[in-house]
């Protein structure tokens, strides 16, 4: 488990709109990988 510290990890996390689900990577997701929903970065702080 090391990291590579000329690439500091830059993971965002995604939340289902439909189920919930979350799901951390590195650039959006397509669609939920369990119901297919649309997914919205909720690592950044983002008001409409
Ligand atoms: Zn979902």
């Amino acid at each position: 488990m090391t990291h590579d510290p000329y690439t500091p990890p830059e993971t965002r996390t995604f939340e289902c709109l439909d189920c919930g689900r979350r799901t951390d990577a590195q650039h959006q997701p397509v669609t939920c990988s369990v119901c297919g929903g649309d997914l919205r970065d909720i690592s950044v702080p983002s008001e409409q």
